[in-house]
């Protein structure tokens, strides 16, 4: 799961992100609404959280942005004010939630696992996800058929997760690329190519009736074979 930060106050968007990495997640910084909304846009993003007062654009004005362009990532909107008509406004600019600052860092994460919970897309079930016959178990990394299951490494789980999410609309290789192995790797097209046939030979062995698709030169989507 990787989560956007964009708030201007370095220390805390600092504190924010080692929160969210002691959590497990991965997160980015952004420090602008300029770059923020070019991040936020990128659809690498599971959770935005976004803070109201930005040099640049504020936020109200980068969330009006982001949903004008059709983006549906979830956004957490922060604000130092607790003006009930800024409220309004947040929510009426496409925020998902909305937390007044000082917040509790538990009353954060909670907010967070709501919101990534809920999701954008595919057929997330607490901390399991479903296609076809396939069922695939966050805590375990265990994607099994029936009776048979095998146990996925790190990054075949980011991979397989990603696919699931998705079902069978396309994920691109350079989505692929920049949400399993990030912004700063320089894995290349290859490791992408690699990790899929590691899935494919856990599928067949599986016995599963799904399949990954290969959509030649961008990307790849599941199948579910009658
Ligand atoms: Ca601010």
């Amino acid at each position: 799961m990787r989560i956007l930060i964009v708030e201007d106050e370095v220390r805390l968007a600092r504190t924010l992100a080692d929160l969210l990495k002691r959590q497990g997640y991965t997160a980015d910084m952004c420090h602008d609404g300029v770059s923020g909304l070019d991040n936020a846009a990128s659809g690498i993003y599971d959770l935005v959280l976004l803070d109201a007062m930005l040099p640049g654009m504020d936020g109200f004005t980068l969330l009006q942005e982001l949903r004008a362009g059709g983006h549906s990532v979830p956004v957490l909107m922060l604000t130092a004010r607790s003006d009930v008509t800024d409220k309004v406004h947040g929510l009426d600019s496409g925020a998902d939630y909305y937390l007044t600052k000082p917040f509790e860092p538990e009353e954060l994460l909670a907010c967070i696992r709501l919101l990534l919970r809920r999701g954008n897309s595919g057929v997330r079930l607490d901390d399991a996800l479903t296609c076809g016959d396939l069922h695939l178990e966050s805590g375990t990394f265990l994607l099994s058929c029936q009776e048979r299951s095998v146990r996925l490494s790190r990054r075949e789980y980011d991979l397989m997760e990603l696919l699931m999410r998705n079902g069978t609309q396309i994920v691109t290789k350079e989505q692929l690329l920049l949400k399993v192995w990030g912004y700063d790797s320089d894995a290349e097209d290859n490791n992408v190519e690699v990790y899929i046939s590691f899935l494919r030979r856990k599928l067949t062995h599986l016995h599963s009736a799904v399949r990954i698709k290969t959509i030649r030169m961008v990307g790849y989507c599941l199948e579910v074979t009658p």
